[in-house]
């Protein structure tokens, strides 16, 4: 299992230090998670302002 960043990022960054693994990178118009390195903690899913984050 790993999180996914869906359309609604707004690629404001925030969730990146919330990121215990460091799995989170900036796309071209979202930011990305590496779903071999994500470990579902759900961090990014509470810091972020559009709910992008979610488990796929
Ligand atoms: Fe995108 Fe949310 Fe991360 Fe901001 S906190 S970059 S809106 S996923
Ligand atoms: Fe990182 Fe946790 Fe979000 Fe996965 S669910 S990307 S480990 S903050």
């Amino acid at each position: 299992m790993a999180y996914e960043i869906n359309e609604e990022c707004i690629n404001c960054g925030a969730c990146v230090d919330s990121c215990p693994v460091d799995a989170i990178t900036e796309g071209d118009s979202i930011h990305v998670i590496d779903a071999d390195t994500c470990i579902d903690c759900g961090a990014c899913q509470d810091v972020c302002p559009t709910d992008a984050p979610n488990p796929a």
